[in-house]
């Protein structure tokens, strides 16, 4: 049978990882947010660039938006993601 200290050194391991696993998952969350707004500027001179440069980051930041936005009020803020930090 395991010890306790064996036991509250597992519970601390996992713990670890799963604390790690959200700091990733919250990371990668921030860096969608930050290309979706980073697209969003460049559609604003869009009249500048080649019709299919436009379709393109037009059809990727729709994608973005449904990975990024919360679920909820379906907004792309940080309203959702603040539960996490
Ligand atoms: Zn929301």
């Amino acid at each position: 049978m395991p010890s306790q200290q064996q036991l509250d050194y597992a519970k601390r391991q996992t713990s670890y990882a799963w604390a790690k696993y959200y700091e990733q998952i919250n990371s990668a969350h921030n860096g969608d947010i930050n290309v979706y707004r980073q697209n969003l500027r460049v559609l604003e001179h869009q009249d500048e660039l080649p019709i299919h440069l436009v379709n393109e980051i037009e059809e990727m930041s729709k994608k973005l938006r449904i990975q990024i936005q919360c679920p909820i009020c379906m907004e792309v803020n940080l309203c959702f993601s603040q539960y996490y930090l």
